[in-house]
């Protein structure tokens, strides 16, 4: 079978993973950045950064094997905020390349000859934190970790979690010189009508597709619920196929993202969604026009089993629209 997602997402939806940073802090082998006097994108935090790829390489190696056993088609290496600033910020600049190669490797060695690898490119912080002036050193961040990924041998990038659709359209140009082939996905913070930039989500979907992504859509903050109606103005503005990975989180009317949450990042677990709101939205992701499925923070391998039952009962509900009556 070709190794090109591109091929597999026209033979039916592919089933991603997601949410490695969150549920490997559980376990103990990521910082969160909370016993820092600034959580978030404040000066100094170095939270969920991905140094446990070369710290505890089997702890991710577990991880992914989790994934992949729960049905996931495409593991995500662990490049999250790996670019060198963010790496930086958090100690690790240094050790960029280390961090970046030995993600992609224990991917790969856990995806087997089947499944597929992602790079996963997310952005900088340097737009929270500087402003557009960052534009020039945000693109030689990326140019950088994408060289990093595509050496490594990933099949594809997944860009995701960018609140600037500015920074995003960065990322895309410097992923297109890769020639690998791009999923696109804006996180929606603190509305869920508008990136914070300012650009809705299908003008967000319109200027991924145009900038060379070959499936757009959205990822964390919100539980699939409440991205729905995000994928919903995409799906009217585009139509090539939508990615979502959405985070297992309750989020709320007044605060439609879960990183804004007091309960983010300590007490997350008050907030989980069930795995069956996983399940259910991978039920009717075929009619919502999905073609890349995944999970985000919040996410473990249990809400993938339960996605990739949903992805079964979808299709069966295809052929026969009376079976499972009721359970999307
Ligand atoms: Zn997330």
């Amino acid at each position: 079978m070709t190794r090109n997602i591109l091929e597999w997402v026209k033979q039916g939806i592919v089933l991603g993973d997601g949410g490695y940073l969150l549920e490997l802090e559980r376990r103990g082998y990521v910082q969160s950045g909370s016993d820092r006097t600034t959580v978030g994108t404040g000066k100094g935090s170095g939270q969920y950064t991905p140094e446990v790829g070369i710290e505890n390489p089997a702890a991710l190696r577990g991880l992914h094997e989790e994934f992949r056993m729960a049905g996931s088609q495409v593991l995500q290496a662990l490049t999250f905020f790996a670019t060198r600033g963010k790496l930086t910020r958090a100690g690790y600049g240094s050790q960029t390349e280390t961090i970046n190669r030995a993600a992609v490797r224990i991917a790969r060695e856990a995806a087997g000859s089947e499944g597929l690898v992602a790079g996963s490119v997310s952005r900088t912080q340097l737009f929270e934190r500087e402003g557009p002036s960052a534009s020039g050193h945000v693109r030689d961040q990326f140019v950088e970790q994408m060289a990093l990924l595509k050496a490594g041998g990933v099949d594809l990038l997944i860009l995701e979690t960018f609140f600037h659709l500015e920074e995003m359209l960065i990322a895309l140009a410097c992923a297109r010189a890769t020639n690998l082939p791009i999923v696109a996905t804006m996180s929606f913070r603190p509305r869920l009508t508008e990136s914070t930039d300012g650009h809705s989500p299908a003008e967000c979907a319109r200027r991924m597709a145009g900038e060379g992504a070959a499936l757009v859509g959205a990822n964390c903050e919100q539980e699939p619920a409440r991205m729905l109606p995000i994928l919903r103005e995409m799906r009217e503005a585009v139509d090539i196929p939508l990615a979502a990975q959405p985070a297992a989180f309750h989020t709320t009317d007044t605060t439609p993202c879960f990183t804004r949450l007091p309960q983010f990042p300590d007490d997350l677990e008050t907030i989980q969604v069930a795995r069956s709101e996983f399940r259910n939205f991978a039920a009717r992701a075929k009619a919502e026009g999905l073609g890349f499925l995944g999970g985000c923070c919040g996410c473990n391998s249990a809400y993938i089993r339960a996605m990739a039952s949903g992805l079964k009962a979808g299709s069966r509900q295809q052929v026969n629209p009376e079976a499972e009556e009721g359970s999307a």
